[in-house]
């Protein structure tokens, strides 16, 4: 059984979706402070098969031996954590004792449990200002120029030196790029909590009209349109990405080092064009100053994960981007249900039912009763 930390949030509800799916019985601890127990559900169903969840939290430690004793967990791969850059710079001490207590807690957890073999999400922030790109693993690590990154350069310290320490621990720390899209079926995807601040998630509620323009930061970076480049990496390639991980854990000890990211590079101004192009419409968007600690390009040299890892991003940009759409679409309101929503839910006939609200209505109401808590 593979433990899953953080497992109803965005790219771990997709890593546990893949795991299930190869054949993995899978635990999910997660506290939901930014996610849904309807986010599982829909992985059930899109699975076919049940897993186990326990609401709890990485840093209480009796919670963490008890779910060791409790089931035969044999790896853990570690999502839980809190990710908002601007929050972080806000409230430094909840980030601190979130990503980097709660990670102590459970490698402390994990070594009394005998259980050595864990994945850690990581970040290509971990690099600040690149000297060059494509960036490899052999790259300097930076200076995070806020919490949010320091906690995950931390993390990464923590964990080289335990392994450097006990010959027992198999650990991939997995440096992502910048995961965006969602499962082809629009039924799990990212919803972020209030104002988006990525670039991806920003851009469709623009589109169905929660938000009003997208600005651009910055149009003078020194990059072929002015406007900063990222790597964007498909989220089920990223989360087929870790199950070839924990796999590789198996032969390999010590901690090491993989970036998830495609190779490829893309402009601010590209992504609006695919997009308006997948969509059929214009997006209303304003060129704004260049926003407090981006860098200009950041993308990956992948070839080390596929040498080692048998790992290649598959999905391109075009795919990344219609898929996240039809997420948004299907769910305007992500896993939340409004009041619209609520009152279609009182009104759906036991007949066979077509449009994307009453879709979303129905796949709650088919929920749990700790589903139903959140109506
Ligand atoms: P997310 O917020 O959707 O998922 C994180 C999950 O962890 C949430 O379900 C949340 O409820 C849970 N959680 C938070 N603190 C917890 C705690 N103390 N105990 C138990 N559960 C807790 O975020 P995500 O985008 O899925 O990111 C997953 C991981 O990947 C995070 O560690 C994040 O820092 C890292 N990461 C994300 C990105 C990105 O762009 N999304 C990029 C690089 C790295
Ligand atoms: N970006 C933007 N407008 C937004 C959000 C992001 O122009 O509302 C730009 C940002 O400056 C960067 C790219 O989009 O060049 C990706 O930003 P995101 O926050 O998604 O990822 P990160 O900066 O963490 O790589």
């Amino acid at each position: 059984m593979i433990l899953v930390t953080g497992g109803a949030g965005y790219i771990g509800s997709h890593a546990v979706l893949e795991l299930l799916l190869a054949g993995h019985d899978v635990l999910v601890l997660d506290n939901l402070c930014n996610s849904s127990r309807i986010a599982l559900q829909r992985v059930e169903q899109l699975a076919g098969r049940t897993l186990h969840f326990v609401k709890g939290d990485i840093r209480r430690r009796a919670q963490l031996d008890a779910l060791f004793a409790q089931y035969p967990i044999e790896a853990v791969l570690h999502f839980a954590g809190l990710k908002a850059v601007g929050e972080s710079v806000r409230h430094p001490l909840n980030y601190y004792d979130n990503n980097v207590g709660g990670s102590l807690t459970l490698c402390q957890a994990m070594a009394d449990a005998g259980v050595f073999r864990l994945v850690f999400s990581s970040s290509a922030t971990v690099y600040g200002t690149p000297a060059t790109v494509p960036i490899n693993e052999q790259a300097a690590t930076g200076l995070p120029t806020n919490p949010y990154g320091q906690s995950k350069l931390m993390v990464e310290n923590l964990l080289r030196d335990l392994a450097n320490a006990d010959p027992r621990w198999s650990i991939a720390l997995l440096r992502y790029f910048n995961p965006i899209g969602a499962h082809e079926s629009g039924l799990i995807g990212e919803d972020p909590c209030g104002i988006p601040n990525n670039l991806l998630p920003y851009i469709t509620q623009v589109a169905i009209g929660r938000l009003e323009q997208l600005n651009v930061y910055g149009a003078d970076y020194p990059t072929p349109d002015g406007t900063g480049i990222r790597d964007y990496i498909h989220v089920v390639d990223l989360a087929k990405g870790h199950l070839l991980a924990l796999e590789k854990l198996r032969q390999v000890k010590g901690a090491h080092i993989w970036n998830l990211g495609t190779g490829q590079g893309h402009s601010v101004l590209e992504l609006i064009r695919v997009f308006e192009e997948i969509t059929q419409t214009r997006l209303p968007y304003r060129l704004a100053p260049r926003r407090e600690g981006d860098i200009a390009a950041c993308w990956a040299d992948p070839t080390k994960a596929e040498r080692e890892l048998g790992w290649k991003a598959e999905r391109g940009l075009t795919a990344m981007i219609a898929d996240a759409w039809r997420w948004q679409v299907q769910n305007p309101s992500g896993y939340r249900v409004t009041d619209r929503v609520k009152e279609s839910i009182k009104r759906i006939p036991a007949s066979p039912i077509s449009g994307n609200i009453q879709r979303e209505a129905v796949m709650t109401r088919t929920g749990t009763s700790s589903a139903n808590a959140l109506l």
